[in-house]
């Protein structure tokens, strides 16, 4: 395992340090037990140049982008000399958009592509010896034949931006017809009066934001795999992003963990060849589609990288493996001449795309596009030796400096170069935003946050509305809406406590907590002052894993009161389903909190909201006023177990005392729009500002 890894690795490159920001190991994901594999970093490194996978014929053509160049030029040398040409900026955005509009035909058109496109041929010639196929053809063909549905939709969404961006001006005047209808109907029947509006609102719909095609590139994704809030976000986003005109394709790591059920509705697209180590050594990149609700997924497939049990594992593992993603997934883009206008990168494991965008890719035809990267936590960053980066991104020695990968003294930080590289941060709160520029949250980044302030802005998470609909819910035992939430909570709650071994007392106030467990969710204030909180009237579930000592802290006290307390030591999505519905409250009481989503499900299930006022927490939940009954939730400010009692004494106080009013707290946070829809407008309107 690691120690084997860590060995192999000190062969293979200078020095290796020990692991500086182990990655959430705790996160578990889905099904599959830790299968534990052969590290993925070491056994790459001691094969030479086997690919291992089946079809290696893809890859003369796809080698042009990355190795193309390198052809082009210094023939011999690794990934990281071309670079020396330095190109710190992104320029050529006209070359981009041209290609960006037209797909496949007018490769032909551009410099860039015209040169590539000879590299390859000749690359092609070369391997012809090993390949015999043109694969460049394979792609479409795969895609007709074996994916009626799937596989077309995706060469319809890579026109479609230029269709639709011209359409929209005729179409824009349509609607002054309409318009002059609504008065004719109003005067025809007089007496409908709330039909008039309906008309006036079409117009609205016909002004369509101008199309935008973007690539997400990022570690995990709802439904196929998913350890946080990531994973609902890539999922969840590109979605609302299609409904806001855009063409959205995710890329993502082919986990072996993947449910089967989605492997094998996957469509092989193509394969090729990649380099990546500064040795120049070559690996396989295939790459399976899956289009699922006008969203095209393209899972980046590699077994040597993704055959470990759960996504994240220790980061000798990690950074080679996101190293490998992040430069193959900027070649797929090129090999399936899909060149969006933004791609938009999400957390450490993708922020080395924008630094090979604008190096290694500079002159090929996805070098243009713009990028985006946003924090979802700044905890995590991918931190190593400079040595050891070096060795494994393959990139060149300039970018090793203070300014962009370096850190202190010896180390490289993959987030900081991704910071530095990329047009545009943001973060996935307005508060959080401003937070990650001080010292407090800034985990050592905020001098650099701070420095690239100009380009960071914060959006808000929202949930996806449907995943999250407690009327239709099967996952509930009693579905229900804001009309009838007061009376069918009740029941959830009584299923809930039978489940769970509680005492079946629909009188009980039930305070839900599901979190991953470590410290930033705020667990020393909770494990505190269970004591207190457990008072007779009080009954307190518990779902989650992570770290050992608040396993057992929760293991304790349900030891310790059966029937009041249940510690759900695991992750499990039906159970949280179940414990949004039949809770009347949700702690949420992190040290620090990028966004949080489990608040803002609960509300949508009519769970009100305990929680810390910072980050998302406190730009989605406003305090409960008594005196004016507004707000959605109890929160407190500062990181006190002493304030986190009396928010919960308060919440307490109104459900005890004052239930109407605690009632219509419930009908006013299932009413709140926590929905994608608002935030979607805003990554648009920033893709809008990248590419205008
Ligand atoms: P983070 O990304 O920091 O873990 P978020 O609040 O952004 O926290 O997202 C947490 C997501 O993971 C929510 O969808 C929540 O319901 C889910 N989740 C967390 N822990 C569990 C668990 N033990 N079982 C099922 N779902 C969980």
């Amino acid at each position: 395992m690691p120690g084997q890894t860590m060995r192999r690795m000190k062969m293979a490159v200078k020095k290796s340090e020990p692991v500086k920001d182990q990655k959430q190991a705790e996160s578990v994901v889905i099904e599959k037990a830790p299968e534990e594999k052969k590290p993925a970093a070491a056994k790459t490194m001691t094969k030479p140049a086997a690919p291992k996978e089946k079809k290696p014929a893809a890859k003369a053509v796809a080698a042009k982008e990355p190795a193309m160049e390198k052809k082009a030029e210094p023939e011999s040398k690794p990934a990281a000399k071309k670079p020396a040409v330095k190109k710190p900026t992104a320029k050529k955005p006209a070359a981009k958009k041209s290609n960006a509009k037209k797909p496949a035909e007018d490769a032909v058109k551009t410099s860039v592509s015209e040169t590539v496109k000879e590299a390859a041929e000749e690359t092609a010639k070369e391997a012809d010896k090993v390949v015999v196929q043109p694969v460049a053809e394979e792609p479409a063909q795969t895609a007709e034949e074996p994916a009626p549905v799937v596989a077309e939709e995706p060469s319809e969404v890579q026109e479609a931006p230029v269709v639709a961006a011209e359409e929209s001006v005729p179409v824009a005047e349509e609607p002054a017809a309409e318009t002059e209808e609504p008065v004719q109907v109003a005067e025809e029947p007089a007496p409908v009066v709330v039909e008039e509006p309906v008309p006036v609102a079409e117009p609205e719909e016909e002004k369509l934001p101008p199309r935008r095609s973007v690539a997400f590139i990022g570690s995990e994704c709802y439904p196929f795999v998913k350890t946080g809030g990531l994973g609902d976000v890539m999922f969840a986003l590109p979605k609302a992003l299609s409904q806001q005109n855009c063409d959205v394709k995710v890329i993502l790591p082919r986990y072996k963990c993947i449910p089967q059920k989605y492997q094998e509705k996957m469509v092989y697209r193509g394969a090729f060849m990649m380099d990546l180590f500064a040795d120049g050594r070559s690996f396989y990149v295939g790459i399976m589609e899956y289009v699922w609700d006008g969203v095209v997924y393209d899972f980046i497939d590699n077994e040597e990288f993704f055959s470990s049990g759960n996504p994240y594992t220790n980061l000798v593992d990690d950074i080679p493996k996101y190293c490998f993603f992040s430069k193959a997934a900027l070649a797929a883009l090129n090999y399936l001449n899909w060149i969006p206008d933004v791609i938009h990168c999400h957390d450490w494991q993708a922020a080395l795309v924008p630094i090979y965008l604008k190096t290694l890719f500079a002159g090929t035809p996805v070098g243009g596009a713009k990028t985006m990267l946003t924090i979802h936590n700044l905890r995590f960053q991918g931190i190593y030796s400079i040595p050891t980066i070096k060795y494994w991104s393959g990139l060149p020695d300039y970018l090793f400096n203070i300014d962009v990968l370096k850190q202190g003294h010896n180390d490289a930080n993959l987030m900081k170069g991704g910071l530095a590289y990329a047009d545009m941060i943001t973060t996935v709160s307005n508060t959080y935003a401003g937070e990650i520029q001080t010292d407090f949250y800034g985990e050592k980044l905020d001098a650099h946050l701070r420095h690239h302030s100009w380009k960071l802005r914060g959006i808000v998470n929202g949930i996806d509305v449907e995943q999250w609909d407690s009327a239709k819910d099967p996952l509930l035992p009693a579905g229900y809406d804001a009309s009838n939430a007061v009376e069918k909570k009740k029941e959830n709650k009584r299923a809930l406590q039978e489940s769970l071994g509680l005492e079946q007392n629909e009188g009980k106030f039930v305070i839900g907590l599901i979190s991953r467990l470590t410290n930033q969710k705020g667990l020393d204030l909770v494990t505190s002052i269970m004591p207190q909180v457990i008072d007779g009237n009080t009954q307190v579930v518990v779902l989650g894993t992570g770290d050992s000592w608040y396993e057992d802290a929760f293991r304790y006290y349900e030891n310790s009161n059966k029937g009041t307390v249940c510690a759900n030591i695991m992750y499990d999505e039906g159970r949280a389903h179940q414990i949004y519905a039949g809770a009347d409250a949700l702690l949420v009481p992190s040290l620090f909190e990028p966004c949080g989503l489990t608040q803002l499900i609960a509300m949508r299930y009519g769970t009100i909201p305990i929680v810390r006022e910072t980050g998302g927490l406190k730009d989605t939940v406003q305090p409960y006023n008594k005196f004016t009954n507004e707000g959605n939730g109890f929160t407190f400010d500062r990181y006190e177990a002493g304030l986190l009692l009396d928010a919960i004494n308060r919440a307490k106080e109104l459900y005890f005392t004052e239930r109407k009013q605690w009632d219509e707290m419930v009908v006013r946070d299932m009413e709140k729009d926590v929905s994608w829809d608002q935030s979607a407008k805003q990554y648009k309107a920033l893709y809008l500002e990248l590419r205008p």
